[in-house]
């Protein structure tokens, strides 16, 4: 059975707004980044619940038309992350159901690491499972609660699950919106500028819709949503922290805050860390784009060495048709990333990059500089070697995939072809997060894992 599959996902709610599916929309297009697989949004008009949901692009999923026909109030968001070989739009967000108390939907992000136990325990009863998403347990754990209000039979189904959950419920008149309780995901809360509340991954989708943060939905919160009154706050379990600090290093947009801090400036910070570690010298700093600019820029600040865009990269390259054939594979990368050989000729460069996984696209880029012409790759990393999967909801692949698993340093560094390698270290990391304590998920870099 295929499991992890809401993964690196984003979910949106819009309470108390007229036009709360539009604004979940525009919400999900600032939230595409963390998912490009298959978009949905469900709405909510007091009576029904209606969902679209499908394959592909927030743009190519929606239109004005279909858009027109998610009515009501407030609404719940969907983007996923793709995962290899699934083409289902079973595997979409929301998840919808009827059940005895009317219609509800939901929508996840993170990753339930109790799922197949509480599955295979609902399927002993009796239970039919249509797809392979944890968050389906949830339809099933509130159906069969023996509570009578929605609120109770969703306490009662979050009590059951464990793992990363960043989730809101929509009922036909209600919206809740729920973090597990050590936050791995983030979830902030908002205001809307002519009224209504705005729950998000990342505050980016605030800014595009004019939303006012207010603060982020703690570890272990649950905030119920009900015309006519004021956001309703329970404490459903005790917040212990451990924030996923890969949304610093890669997931996250620059222009969020999660975590109550700038992404961009935990990024620059990272770079500036990482300029103290094995300087060396260098005619240029240039990034991996996108996600190694801000790291870029602060490695350049730090080191004094003149930064500059020695990679373009195609934006409009999406998911391809090209077959997986190592030839294929490379001409896909050249598709994404091209050298600007007038910037790089003769250069010893600085290349910065948030992350080193399989090793395939730090080789590719090296050897692409290489053969633009540049005269030293110096390769440098703004985290730590990933050696360790994540099971809280970032798509990482098995331990035996994970370069820096099974290589040293300096092994990855002759394997990539580089002249020389430096990661950032643990300690620097938590200290460009501004880390003072026990608060942070680094199990991707440590193996230290808390469920
Ligand atoms: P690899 O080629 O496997 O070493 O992957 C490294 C590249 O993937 C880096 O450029 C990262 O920015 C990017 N990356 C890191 N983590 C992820 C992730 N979970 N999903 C997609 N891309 C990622």
């Amino acid at each position: 059975m295929r499991e992890n599959m809401n993964e690196k996902c984003a979910v949106v709610g819009i309470f108390g707004h007229k036009e709360a599916s539009k604004l979940a929309y525009f919400s999900l297009h600032a939230l595409q980044h963390r998912g490009q697989e298959a978009a949905g949004i469900s709405s909510a008009d007091g009576h029904k619940v209606h969902t679209i949901k499908d394959r592909g692009l927030v743009m190519k999923v929606f239109n004005e038309e279909n858009l027109r026909t998610l009515q009501g109030s407030t609404a719940v968001g969907h983007t996923r992350y793709s995962t290899a070989g699934d083409d289902s739009i079973l595997d979409a967000q929301p998840v919808f159901a009827r059940y005895d108390l009317g219609e509800m939907a939901i929508v996840h992000n993170g990753n339930l690491t109790n799922a197949e136990k509480v599955r295979n325990k609902l399927i002993e009863k009796g239970a039919i499972f249509q797809t392979f998403m944890d968050t389906e347990n949830l339809i099933h754990l509130i159906a069969k609660s023996t509570k009578g209000k929605l609120l109770d039979r969703i306490i009662d189904a979050v009590e059951r699950i464990e793992g990363a959950f960043s989730l809101l419920f929509l009922s036909r008149t209600k919206m809740f919106a729920m973090r597990d309780r050590h936050g791995f995901r983030p979830l902030s809360l908002g205001r809307l500028p002519n009224g209504g509340y705005i729950v998000a991954s990342e505050t980016c989708a605030f800014d595009l819709v004019g939303a006012n943060f207010i603060r982020d939905v703690e570890p272990g919160e649950l905030i119920v949503f009900e015309e006519g009154a004021a956001p309703q706050s329970i404490k459903i379990f005790k917040p212990t922290p451990k924030h996923c600090i890969f949304e610093y290093v890669y997931f996250a947009r620059p222009d969020s805050s999660v975590f109550g801090q700038s992404v961009y400036e935990t990024r620059k910070n990272m770079g500036k860390e990482l300029a103290r570690i094995e300087p060396v010298e260098a005619d240029l700093v240039i990034p991996v784009p996108d996600g190694g600019v801000p790291a870029a820029i602060g490695y350049a600040q730090e080191s004094g060495i003149p930064y500059e865009m020695g990679i373009m990269r195609n934006h409009y390259i999406g998911r391809t048709f090209i077959e997986p054939t190592q030839e294929m594979r490379d001409l896909k990368v050249k598709m994404k990333l091209s050298p600007m050989a007038d910037i790089i000729k003769n250069k010893r460069i600085i290349v910065i990059d948030d992350s080193i996984v399989r090793g395939t696209t730090s080789k590719r880029i090296i050897r692409m500089l290489k053969e633009a012409g540049a005269s030293e790759v110096h390769m440098r990393i703004s985290s730590p070697p990933t050696t360790d999967p994540c099971y809280y909801g970032v798509d990482t692949p098995d331990k035996e995939k994970l370069i820096a698993s099974n290589m040293s340093t300096k092994e990855i560094c002759e394997f990539i072809e580089a002249d020389s390698l430096t990661y950032l270290d643990e300690a620097s990391l938590l200290r460009s997060v501004n880390a003072t304590d026990e608060s942070y998920c680094t199990a991707c870099f440590t193996g230290k894992y808390i469920v």
